[in-house]
């Protein structure tokens, strides 16, 4: 692929509207010129014709006993340009001059009562011509008068000339004036360029310099120092990611090689045999279980959207999904209450993903609430149309400072941050991806050491509700 540089792209248009507009401008001012040139020549033959009955009609009030033919020649012989003077008789023979006259070949008019112009050529020479029929000393003739163009055309010329030699001039001004004027307007991209080229994941914290122009070019560096900061955002968050997963996942296998070399190191009882085994099922178990968050989070964001919305009965599953929680709950002498209509409420969702979601927060209710707590569920459907899902437990709560760092991949908060409390910090993280997925809002509300509650809300576009009035059902589960 060739690769044109703005500047000189910008430089041959500037070159192109140049030439375009001096062409136009050179042509404009030759034709006005011309005109206005052929407008003052009528102006001189009507005043030199105006000339002419002023001297007939002063040496006639003089009582000069001369025909006017006489006293026309005397004129004409001073006058300038008197060789171009001549008088027909209304039959169109020449009355003056007699002989030794230019030939004028005067364009045929019928009628010239008022003055008519046009152009001749006399001893190859161009002029303008005026006739007029008039009246001069009772005599009825048509007087024709040239004025020579050759003035004129030579001012036209020397201006074509000067056009000429002047485009080519101002045309190379102007392209160098536009390279310059582009190199300046393009060099903060130019600079801008290099700084990007030296950008890379080593070195995401270098910004390119925003100069406080408030042009484009200023808009542009500052796009681009957004997106460099939500790139090296992302990438600590990955790279964060990648850590606190191997760090898990080397925990896990550090405790199963411990416990595999321990117990092969002397001769053991079936018991001690089965208790090595036991605690090594339970951390595969718990491995294979991060694995699986693992790789659930991995395909979530190489696929973001790809999972098919089919109608969910989101009743059942609160149902299910609490009676399934109640051993644990029961465990921890807890009380789950379940508050759901009577009437199913279908949602548009993926049937896997809403029992995990569900799950999630559930089993978090009961891990983070203390022996003999409640956790309470709800499902209710809103006025507008929504459907709204809480999970409220009375247990240690959340500090306000951490609330917004709960859904980060692998947080855990401080006071739970011991791998008996089982978790690897990707519950909630999972939670909001899963409500991202379905255009639902996950927020949370907690007072520590009174409870959390969190609550979901899946929008009207993705609910679908069966007939029948929905009064609310409780059930109450362990205890
Ligand atoms: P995990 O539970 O595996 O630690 P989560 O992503 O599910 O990871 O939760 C992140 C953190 O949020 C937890 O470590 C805990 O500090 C806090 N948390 C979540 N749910 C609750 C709850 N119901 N009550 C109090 N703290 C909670």
């Amino acid at each position: 692929m060739s690769r044109r540089s703005i500047h000189a792209q910008l430089t041959q248009w500037y070159a192109l509207v140049m030439l375009t507009g001096l062409c136009l401008f050179g042509t404009v001012t030759f034709f006005a010129l011309r005109h206005a040139i052929t407008a003052s020549k009528k102006d001189t033959l009507v005043r030199r014709e105006q000339r002419i009955f002023t001297y007939l009609h002063e040496l006639e009030v003089n009582e000069d006993p001369r025909s006017w033919l006489l006293q026309l020649k005397d004129y004409a012989d001073a006058a300038p340009e008197g060789d171009l003077i001549q008088v027909y008789d209304p039959e169109g023979n020449v009355i003056f001059p007699l002989r030794g006259s230019k030939v004028i070949h005067w364009p045929s008019d019928a009628n010239c009562a008022k003055p008519c112009f046009g152009e001749a050529m006399v001893d190859h020479h161009p002029v303008r011509t005026m006739r007029h029929d008039v009246v001069i000393s009772t005599k009825s003739v048509r007087l024709c008068l040239a004025g020579s163009l050759l003035d004129h055309f030579d001012i036209l010329q020397r201006f074509r000339t000067a056009m000429l030699w002047c485009l080519p001039i101002v045309l190379i001004l102007s392209m160098l004036g536009g390279y310059v004027l582009s190199a300046r307007a393009l060099k903060p991209v130019d600079r801008m360029t290099r700084t990007a080229v030296g950008i890379g994941i080593s070195n995401l914290s270098k910004r390119i310099a925003v100069e406080n122009t408030g042009d484009e070019i200023q808009r542009l560096a500052e796009a681009w120092n957004d997106l460099l900061a939500r790139l090296e955002s992302s990438v600590a968050k990955q790279q964060q990611f990648t850590s606190d997963a191997s760090h898990d996942l080397r925990t896990s296998i550090g405790v199963i090689l411990a416990t595999g070399q321990l117990t092969l190191r002397h001769q053991r009882t079936e018991e001690e045999y089965r208790e090595a085994i036991g605690t090594m099922v339970s951390e595969c178990d718990s491995t294979s279980h991060l694995l699986e968050d693992l790789l659930l989070l991995a395909r979530g964001d190489v696929s973001p959207a790809r999972i098919e919305l089919l109608p969910v009965n989101i009743t059942t599953i609160v149902k299910e999904i609490s009676q399934r929680a109640a051993s644990l709950a029961s465990a921890k002498a807890q009380q789950i209450e379940v508050n759901v209509p009577p009437d199913p409420i279908v949602l548009l969702g993926d049937n896997k993903l809403l029992p995990r979601l569900l799950s999630i927060l559930i089993d978090n209710a009961v891990k983070y609430t203390p022996e003999g707590g409640a956790i309470r569920i709800f499902l209710e459907r809103q006025a507008d149309g929504s459907v709204q899902l809480r999970v409220r437990d009375n247990g240690i709560g959340i500090p306000p400072a951490l609330l917004p760092k709960i859904f980060d991949r692998f947080y855990r908060g401080d006071s739970v941050r011991n791998r008996n409390s089982g978790g690897f910090g990707l519950g909630l993280a999972i939670a909001k991806w899963i409500c991202i997925l379905h255009a639902a809002e996950i927020t949370v509300a907690s007072v520590p050491h009174h409870g959390s509650t969190f609550t979901v809300l899946f929008p009207e576009s993705i609910t679908r509700v069966p007939g029948g009035s929905e009064k609310s059902e409780m059930e109450l589960i362990g205890g």
